[in-house]
């Protein structure tokens, strides 16, 4: 079947109707790649798939969610738009606003988005507003001001965001033809982890699925707010997409992460750039660096020995899916500081034959 973007596709569980004008750039529909190689490391006892988000139109899972929030703002007569971003949701909704001749105001913590994202937001004509501040102060500013002012918010609090975020739940059952055991995933503001749960939770009453996996939610240690069990007020990581101290969907990850029988766990920028590495070396897979915590988190809690308990009355491996958020492109800075440089030799056959390894 011709796939014509999430709306089309999924028209039957989102808040659309027939008058609504579809703004989309055929996003969803990514891949769900089983990784062969790492799964080695887990003895025939997981099986892992990888839900490629980086593969949509502006390169992270936001598009899913900004198709539905751009259509349904314009079906309702608006003509700006306004979020705050550690990055992506600016680049997705400068891009959707765009296709739907939106004006769109973004802001930002200053010096705290990739390189990748701020060239989106820039190159598809939103207004870049950096804020001396970080994303929780650029969230407050949002909410003040479309309150106010007639810009719809295209924040994960929009809940048109979460009706088309949770399409994603959608096409791992329909590709898996089951659901998964777990579902692994990053946790920022926590928009993302209330979609997925939302989907296979509809998924499950209208019978498509027997089982709800259960949810596993990783924050990085430096910006654990919901691990920690309060707000942080000055989160620190690499990641710099779940950089974020006050999710604004904090009570929806709980109740997840707890209805489901998972969890939300904190993982150290260390383990999350040896999962980045790893996926880029092993699977080749390029990630940002907040994608690698699904993998960091499944590595790290299968050491613990979490998922021992749970396979012993079945003989076939645990299901598992890891959701790589956004493309490594976004953030080539830390690809390159994170590898070895290129060897600068002569141009001659024996110099490259040298370096590599051939002499
Ligand atoms: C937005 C984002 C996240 C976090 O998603 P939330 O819905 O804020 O929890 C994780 N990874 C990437 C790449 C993102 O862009």
């Amino acid at each position: 079947m011709k796939w014509e973007g999430v709306i089309k596709h999924y028209r039957n569980y989102l808040p659309v109707t027939e008058k609504t004008p579809i703004v989309t750039l055929l996003e969803g529909n990514t891949p769900l790649i089983s990784a062969n190689n790492i799964s080695k490391e887990f003895k025939g006892k997981i099986k892992l798939y990888l839900k490629y988000e980086g593969l949509n139109p502006t390169a992270s899972f936001k598009d899913r969610g900004m198709t539905v929030a751009v259509s349904c703002a314009l079906g309702r007569g608006a003509k700006a738009v306004m979020c705050a971003s550690t990055g992506n949701t600016s680049a997705s909704a400068a891009a959707y606003a765009a296709a739907g001749e939106l004006k769109c105001i973004v802001l930002i913590p200053k010096g705290a988005i990739a390189l990748g994202k701020l060239s989106q937001a820039l190159l598809h004509g939103a207004k870049v507003i950096a804020i001396e501040g970080n994303f929780d102060d650029a969230l407050e500013l949002a909410k003040g001001i479309t309150s106010k002012y007639p810009i719809t918010l295209v924040n994960s609090l929009n809940p048109d965001r979460i009706e088309g975020q949770k399409t994603a739940a959608f096409e791992i059952c329909d590709i898996l033809e089951t659901s998964p055991n777990y579902q692994a995933m990053p946790v920022g503001n926590a928009g993302n982890i209330t979609a997925y749960w939302k989907g296979y939770s509809e998924y499950k009453e209208k019978g498509k699925i027997k089982n709800l996996p259960k949810i596993l939610g990783f924050q990085a240690s430096g910006s654990a707010p919901i691990v920690e069990g309060h707000p942080i007020k000055n989160p620190q990581t690499i990641a710099t997409a779940i950089r974020i101290g006050n999710p604004a969907r904090w009570k929806e990850a709980v109740e997840a992460a707890e209805n489901s029988n998972g969890l939300i766990e904190k993982i150290s920028d260390e383990e999350i750039l040896t999962a980045y590495k790893m996926l880029a070396k092993r699977e080749g897979i390029f990630v940002e660096p907040a994608s690698a915590i699904s993998i960091a988190g499944i590595i790290k809690l299968y050491k613990r020995g979490y998922f021992d308990s749970r396979s012993s009355n079945s003989h076939s491996p645990i299901k598992i899916v890891c959701i790589l958020t956004g493309h490594g492109l976004k953030d080539p800075d830390i690809a390159i500081k994170e590898s070895s440089q290129p060897v600068v030799i002569p141009p001659k056959e024996e110099a490259v034959l040298e370096v590599a390894g051939y002499k």
